[in-house]
């Protein structure tokens, strides 16, 4: 069964006076070992889509179902927990605390949640060691390349071990070595029986993805089949 399921998802912004229908009838489902793309111009609703879905923006219409439990029906804790223990969530620009290091970075959702300082300390050193980067742990963001920076957004993005993984344009920022590792880490998530759903503009994203989803205006359109084969790692 799909680890991540829309069905006629739809979301507005009231800009002013008027309306943007940001996200139109969206129904989509993403497998275990899967990894789809979702491609598009910039403000076709990507972001949006990926808000939704990731439990940041609740839709005004449709149902978003994660591991089989439909996201928004469940209430405060509740949906926070079932949040933070299928999915996570990776953005564009990293979104690091830039006065924290990086253990401290993928900790601090563990300890906000009110696990002891300590446990949350070992579950994010295991996660930064899984995306390669235990060396550099105590290492503050800017002392961090771009690509060492989007793998501690990822470790931590991993540190519950979600069998889901939303990402946001994660090579955006990132040149082709470092785009390749990122790919590999997600390449791993989809071997281990976790699905990826991936905005992105990137070429090599597209090319190491199961399927392609095309967005325009707020609709998915017909997706094409990725070049599987030679192109995927
Ligand atoms: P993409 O990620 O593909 O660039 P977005 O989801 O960011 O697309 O945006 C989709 C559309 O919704 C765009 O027209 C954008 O301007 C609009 N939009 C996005 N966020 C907001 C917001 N918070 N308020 C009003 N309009 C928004
Ligand atoms: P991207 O295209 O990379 O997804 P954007 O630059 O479109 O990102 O948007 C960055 C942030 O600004 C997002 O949180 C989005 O929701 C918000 N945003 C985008 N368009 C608008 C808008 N027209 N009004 C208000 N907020 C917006």
């Amino acid at each position: 069964s799909p680890l991540l399921k829309l069905d006629s998802v739809g979301k507005t912004y009231a800009s002013g006076s008027v309306e943007v229908h940001a996200v139109h009838q969206v129904s989509l489902s993403v497998m275990p070992g899967e990894l789809v793309a979702l491609m598009g111009p910039s403000g076709c609703g990507k972001s949006t889509l990926l808000s939704v879905s990731g439990g940041l923006l609740r839709p005004d219409s449709g149902t978003v179902t994660v591991g089989g439990v439909s996201l928004y029906d469940l209430a405060g804790a509740r949906f926070h927990e079932h949040r933070r223990r299928s999915l996570g969530f990776v953005f564009q620009d990293f979104n690091l605390m830039r006065t924290l290091t990086a253990v401290e970075n993928v900790m601090l959702v563990d300890e906000l949640d009110g696990m002891p300082r300590k446990r949350a300390r070992q579950r994010a050193l295991a996660a930064l060691r899984s995306v390669g980067l235990d060396d550099v742990a105590e290492r503050y963001p800017g002392e961090l390349s771009g690509g060492q920076q989007q793998r501690v957004a990822i470790a931590r993005a991993l540190t519950g071990s979600p069998r889901l993984v939303l990402a946001d344009e994660p090579t955006g920022a990132l040149d082709s070595a470092n785009t390749r590792s990122v790919l590999g880490l997600l390449g791993e998530i989809v071997a281990a029986g976790g699905a990826c759903l991936v905005a992105t503009h990137d070429p090599e994203v597209a090319a190491a993805a199961h399927r392609v989803v095309q967005m325009l205006d707020g609709v998915l359109t017909e997706g094409r089949a990725a070049a599987v084969g030679e192109a995927r790692r």
